[in-house]
């Protein structure tokens, strides 16, 4: 089992490599930065939105624009800020002019937001928005019939409560759903405070144990040790 600390590590060299990402040449074309996420790199609870935005692709940093103002509210109205989670998105670089993820790059990203949820293991994440929701249910139901209903999924190795809530940019569109996603909102303290869901086996347990001959010599320890913490936002 790694400790939070080489999690944390761990994470730092995965924020590397996304960062030198190449995977979607359009993306990677027209990107100012790679928005990987940032928060608390040990979360209970991590958000999911779609894609970084303008200000986010400036900033480097997740929902700093207005859904991200509207998701700082609504967090400490439930008396949790920033510092407490981790905020990504499905896709870590900004399509032009704002446009839709295309599968292919949703395809291509993926691999981060699966390596991201192995490494900060998360109990709960709130999918905001049909990208996320989708993406992480595997599954085409759009976010208005699913918002606010709770279902343990398995997520690459890790079982986590998943909480498709709106997206807070489609909210301020329709106020009234500003107040469904404060409702909805409402409900996450229930969720972090319930059992963590059952982790399930991983495959290495069920086999028969076979001594290493030689420990794993410890991957690029030096990459990663410049990868300063403030870099990724995290706290
Ligand atoms: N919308 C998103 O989905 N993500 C951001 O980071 C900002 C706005």
């Amino acid at each position: 089992m790694p400790t939070t600390q080489e999690r944390r590590e761990a994470l730092k060299a995965v924020f590397q490599e996304a960062r030198a990402c190449t995977r979607c040449p359009q993306l990677a074309a027209t990107r100012t930065t790679v928005v990987f996420g940032s928060g608390n790199a040990d979360a209970d609870l991590m958000f999911v939105g779609e894609a970084p935005g303008r200000n986010e692709d400036e900033q480097g940093l997740p929902f700093v624009g207005q859904a991200g103002k509207l998701l700082d509210k609504l967090l400490g109205e439930i008396g949790m800020a920033r510092e407490d989670v981790f905020i990504c998105n499905v896709l870590k670089c900004r399509p032009p002019g704002n446009r839709d993820p295309h599968p292919a790059e949703i395809e291509n990203c993926q691999d981060y937001l699966q390596r991201q949820v192995d490494l900060i293991e998360p109990r709960v994440i709130c999918t905001l928005g049909n990208f996320a929701t989708k993406l992480l249910r595997a599954d085409p139901t759009g976010i208005t019939r699913l918002h606010g209903r709770e279902e343990v999924r398995v997520i690459g190795r890790r079982a986590v409560r998943l909480y498709p809530l709106f997206h807070p940019a489609a909210a301020l569109y329709t106020p009234a759903n500003v107040e469904v996603l404060r409702r909805d909102f409402a409900r996450i303290p229930e969720l972090l405070a319930a059992d963590p869901p059952q982790q399930p086996r991983a495959q290495a347990e069920e086999l028969p144990a076979v001594p290493d001959p030689e420990p794993d010599p410890v991957p690029e320890l030096e990459a990663v040790a410049r990868v300063g913490d403030d870099q990724l936002g995290l706290f």
